[in-house]
């Protein structure tokens, strides 16, 4: 599988709880991915060659809506006719006055819509590369002003996009790792961001290998296991319960490491609040690990 699709997977079950979230994520799967026919009598159709945007739409209308059409039914994926939403089967005049498709940023005041706006632009019609070949992510619009409001909302998270066309698409597209880290944990996607991070370590690692030829190659090998390590236990502590179930203290540390794969403790712990001194980090980190040897103990014992 590829990384674009493990991060597409990953947003797919993320289903925000809130209802102008869904209405935000929505408003941009409509815009980005389907077809919407506007005269009197509305029709929206949603191909089926982009399973990820349809199986989101499909939940974020069933959770918002409560539409359940046979057409999206997964076990009729294979059938080559769009999906098509209409009069007939919902109240369509109302969705798409909600998604204010036109006026976007009219729905789009608080934060977390602007995050859950992008996640379905990025669901619809995203690719992001696998770090170990390469960092590159990219949106496609047909429209110069889609382009532009992504480059609006990605701003506000401290994000700047470039811009360029490719055929007749308008690609809004970033390439450094760290933005590209930045992106995924707005979109919400924290488990490929670590699987990023972790990727990073390797090359930054073998980077500085060939930066100094002669430093200590036991030392290095030594770090980056141990950061690894690190990555790994903060990645299970995630996965099982969630980092929220770490004191704060620890769960800032985890989110540090997690940002900053490559750096050493003293570097780490300026990036506390407060900041803290090398041993600090050292127990914190040691706490983590102990949190998550907690954590496989009892899952062997289930
Ligand atoms: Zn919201």
């Amino acid at each position: 599988m590829s990384f674009s699709k493990d991060v597409k997977d990953e947003l797919i079950k993320l289903v925000p709880n809130e209802n102008h979230c869904r209405i935000a994520e929505l408003s941009a799967l409509f815009s980005f991915y389907a077809k919407v026919e506007k005269g009197p009598e509305k029709r929206v159709y949603f191909s089926r060659d982009n399973s990820s945007a349809l199986r989101k739409c499909f939940t974020l209308l069933n959770k918002t809506y409560n539409i359940v059409t046979d057409g999206f039914r997964e076990n009729e994926e294979k059938s080559k006719t769009p999906v098509e939403l209409n009069g007939k089967n919902c109240d369509i005049e109302r969705i798409l006055k909600d998604l204010s498709l036109d006026a976007p940023l009219e729905i789009l005041n608080k934060d977390c819509c602007k995050r859950a706006y992008l996640r379905g632009a990025f669901l619809a019609a995203g690719f992001v590369n696998d770090p170990n070949k390469g960092y590159h992510f990219e949106i496609l619009s047909d429209d110069l002003e889609k382009t532009k409001l992504l480059t609006y909302l990605f701003s506000l998270f401290n994000i700047i996009p470039k811009h360029s066309v490719r055929k007749r698409y308008n690609v809004t597209y970033v390439k450094e790792s760290e933005s590209i880290a930045d992106v995924l944990s707005v979109l919400g996607a924290h488990k490929s961001m670590m699987e990023l991070a972790n990727a990073r370590i390797v090359k930054d690692v073998r980077n500085s290998v060939n930066r100094r030829n002669n430093c200590d190659m036991a030392n290095i090998s030594k770090a980056v296991n141990a950061a690894s390590k690190q990555i790994e236990d903060i990645l299970l502590i995630d996965e099982l319960v969630g980092l929220d179930a770490l004191p704060d203290n620890l769960k800032e540390m985890a989110e540090v490491r997690m940002e900053h794969p490559e750096s050493s403790f003293s570097e780490l712990g300026t990036f506390l609040d407060p900041q803290v001194g090398k041993s600090g980090v050292n127990h914190r980190l040691r706490k983590i690990s102990e949190f998550a040897e907690d954590l496989r103990n009892e899952r062997k014992t289930k």
